[in-house]
């Protein structure tokens, strides 16, 4: 992910400034034909490129009382980049329901629908948007909703975005939710440290292979031949103090004393 921020200070919407506990991601597609971000964010930080004089950064851009809380879109140079435009966890205007008050809102720009290359190029971007903002508020792909599908759900206003694009590239948003699950199963491999990892194994060995310290530990079916392997000085330890042998081990030792015991009887 290409990740910036210019946040739409002069947007009524960010004036406003009112928060939100987010529980959820909405995916929006902007509806026109114009993929470079300096349509909507301004000002220019040298990467957008000179900035359309209807862009978002002012009250109530077109007239309309809108904002999200980023966009992914074409860069001056012609490369793909998010720019957050409002604090992740500001309520943002963007679906036209409830789900304002619960999602984090964000546009991908499009341009004529048709060019598979820019598609995949925003698609991926928007999977690792969605894939950060997932790991920032502990939510899952289970938890990423288009616009369409909030209006389905009766949370956001009768709009199409983005279900009248994805499907002409091969994709929808349920290939969309498992690629950012995939994604997520990734990090989570990524994120493990051999510490990590050395607490886990040690926690599922203390589980299902547990270590007697003393004889109190030992099972009551197995206390006398425990006891008799002491004695004999085949287990190191009186099995009061630093007795320390492992289920596993203990229940080796113990076979093997019973198997002598049987020969010798
Ligand atoms: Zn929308």
């Amino acid at each position: 992910m290409n990740l910036h921020q210019c946040f739409l200070t002069q947007n009524n919407c960010y004036k406003a400034g009112r928060t939100i506990v987010p529980q959820g991601i909405m995916v929006h597609s902007t509806g026109a034909s114009n993929p470079n971000l300096r349509r909507y964010i301004g000002p220019d930080d040298g990467l957008l490129g000179p900035v359309s004089s209807e862009n978002w950064n002012t009250a109530i851009p077109g007239g309309l009382e809108v904002c999200v809380n980023a966009f992914i879109g074409k860069l001056k140079d012609g490369s793909i980049a998010t720019y957050q435009t409002l604090p992740w966890n500001m309520r943002g205007w963007h679906a036209g329901g409830s789900a304002n008050d619960t999602h984090i809102g964000f546009e991908i720009c499009e341009d004529g629908l048709s060019d598979k290359e820019y598609f995949n190029a925003v698609y991926k971007e928007a999977v690792e948007l969605c894939t950060y903002l997932c790991k920032l508020y502990g939510l899952t792909e289970q938890n990423i909703i288009c616009h369409s599908e909030g209006y389905t759900l009766g949370i956001a206003s009768n709009h199409a975005d983005v279900m009248h694009w994805f499907p002409r590239h091969g994709k929808s948003m349920d290939t969309f939710r498992a690629a950012v699950k995939a994604a997520l199963i990734e990090q989570e491999d990524e994120d493990m440290t051999q510490d990590t990892f050395n607490k886990l194994m040690n926690a599922w060995q203390e589980q299902s292979d547990p270590i007697y310290k003393t004889m109190d530990d030992v099972p009551a079916y197995w206390k006398d031949d425990a006891a008799e392997l002491v004695e004999a000085g085949a287990i190191k330890g009186n099995g009061v103090h630093s007795f320390g042998i492992r289920q596993s081990t203990l229940k080796a030792a113990i076979i093997c004393k019973r198997y002598a015991d049987n020969i010798c009887r």
